[in-house]
């Protein structure tokens, strides 16, 4: 057991509790809870007619401050050597495991004190209960996952749709408030389970309308209908043209490379004129855009460059006999180089297979070298901008300014989040970033996670921040049973001093106008 917290025995007393049990008014589902037993989330539980947070709260050290003489150490796992003495470490309190207080005007569950390269710092921590939150995912692949704004299904209930592709990319939308509270109560929940999964990076099953069945996990290569994906293409069929058509040079006389959006024909392609290369008479089905650039030769599928092509020569519609001649060799291939051809023209201009040329097979080699590995990329949206910044501060558009002038940094489980520009506080994180099982769920629906705020003390004071439920590490300590995970050096050290002014040339500000 982790965090006690006083019980306030129902709701400011609107609501009777029964004898034997406590209300929960960690949300306002209010739950009342049997002694020995936990509330519906399984976050908080009745321990001796106390409220208690089940989970410790998590904590990050860092051996040693950067400004002192010893080295930055990274501490590992639960490091049981650790005699638990502070002096002389920094220590990072993260929301994981913290508790959320409601209504939002309660001052957040921790508001602790610290100093960080000889600066007093503050960081307001609380597990943020979040209706307005979704996920961004990229899948990385070629193939043809499904029709832009097709929803997507989890469970056999509507969670999501299909975004744009980007390069190389799939991007869905998942979650979001219409889903957790726009259609029937079984979306709802099967969309906060959905939610609270990709954010634990665990593994969940996807169903694209009209598309693909999928299954995304962040940080590991996607499976699309059953094959894992291993490779990000190099570029589009115009890209793949244009980085290795100097070393296909002498070793064909033309190449296709075949990709849903944007084919490659090198002898008509800048890159072939550039290097003198003569024509092929090649005609390719589809539409030209420009000089050896073709859009739609193909269906969308999972054959071909993210095409429906299982034969390559479907997309050939023949070869001109006025420049065209017998032994003509052609390359076609994929923009992974998963799939290639080689063809040598017959006498009557027809591409004959044959065995492709060592070179030849060693540039084909080489894109897929410069394939990236294909992963699922998670990426948490959540809108902080609303009242949870009440915990924070009494007049909570004095934080939404000083996050957008850079004076107030936010975390999300101790990891990096960017802060969109415009009004409200958006912040979007990779999850692979934060520490495990950082996410909790709560039957209104909404989902659970964790959010810090770190400022100088000073400036917590201008912003009419809740200073007298300021506590030292030590005390936090006394109120609640701790878990400590290492830091992860990958990410930035989370307390330290933000800047005192903005860096006049550092992002601009895109919040409200300050008042003179
Ligand atoms: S759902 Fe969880 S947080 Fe909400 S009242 Fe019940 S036990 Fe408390």
């Amino acid at each position: 057991m982790s965090a006690v917290v006083p019980a306030t025995g129902g709701a400011g007393g609107a609501r009777s509790v029964p004898a034997g049990k406590i209300e929960c008014d960690a949300c306002p589902v209010l739950c009342q809870i049997t002694e020995g037993r936990s509330g519906a989330c399984d976050r908080y539980a009745n321990v001796a007619g106390a409220l208690t947070r089940v989970d410790p709260v998590l904590l990050m050290r860092r051996a040693s401050d950067p400004d002192s003489d010893g080295p930055v150490v990274r501490f590992a796992g639960q490091e049981p050597d650790w005699d638990g003495d502070l002096v002389g470490q920094s220590v990072f309190v993260t929301g994981v495991g913290a508790g959320t207080t409601y209504p939002d005007y309660k001052p957040a569950p921790f508001i602790v004190s610290s100093r960080q390269q000889g600066v007093d710092m503050v960081t307001v921590v609380t597990e943020g209960i979040f209706s307005y939150c979704s996920y961004r995912i990229k899948v990385d692949t070629d193939r043809y996952l499904g029709p832009e704004c097709a929803t997507v299904r989890h469970r056999g209930e509507a969670v999501g749709h299909v975004t744009t592709i980007e390069y190389g990319s799939q991007f869905l939308s998942l979650g979001g408030v219409h889903h957790l509270t726009g259609g029937s109560k079984k979306e709802g929940r099967v969309t906060c389970d959905l939610m609270m999964a990709l954010g634990n990076k665990e593994a969940v099953d996807l169903d694209i309308e009209g598309g693909a069945h999928l299954r995304v996990q962040a940080g590991r290569a996607p499976i699309v209908d059953g094959v894992e994906e291993r490779r990000m293409r190099v570029g589009c069929g115009s890209a793949t043209i244009g980085i290795f058509a100097r070393q296909w040079l002498g070793h064909v006389d033309e190449v296709v490379v075949v990709d849903d959006h944007i084919t490659g024909v090198l002898t008509e392609h800048q890159a072939g004129k550039c290097l003198d290369m003569a024509p092929s008479g090649i005609r390719i089905r589809g539409r030209k855009s420009t000089p050896g650039r073709y859009f739609q030769v193909a269906n969308p599928g999972t054959g071909w460059g993210g095409t429906d092509v299982t034969d390559p020569l479907t997309i050939v519609e023949g070869f001109s006999p006025k420049v065209a001649r017998p032994g003509l060799r052609l390359l076609m291939v994929s923009t992974t180089g998963d799939h290639h051809a080689w063809f040598v023209l017959d006498d009557a201009l027809r591409p004959v297979p044959a065995p492709m040329p060592e070179a030849v097979a060693r540039v084909v080699e080489r894109i897929g070298e410069n394939c990236e590995p294909s992963l699922a990329t998670v990426m948490f949206v959540a809108g902080a901008g609303g009242s949870l910044r009440a915990g924070v501060t009494e007049n909570p558009v004095l934080l939404t300014r000083s996050i957008k002038d850079l004076l107030t940094r936010v975390t999300v489980g101790g990891a990096p989040a960017y802060v969109w520009p415009g009004g409200g506080i958006t912040v979007m994180v990779d999850v692979t970033r934060m520490p495990e099982r950082s996410f909790g769920w709560v039957p209104t629906p909404a989902i659970v996670a964790p959010i810090e705020f770190t400022m100088r003390l000073d400036h917590y004071r201008q912003l009419g921040g809740h200073v007298e439920r300021i506590v030292t590490v030590e005390q936090a300590l006394a109120q609640a049973r701790a878990r400590w995970l290492a830091w992860d050096s990958a990410n930035p050290w989370p307390a330290d001093p933000p800047p005192l002014d903005p860096a006049p040339t550092g992002p601009k500000s895109r919040g409200p106008a300050r008042e003179p």
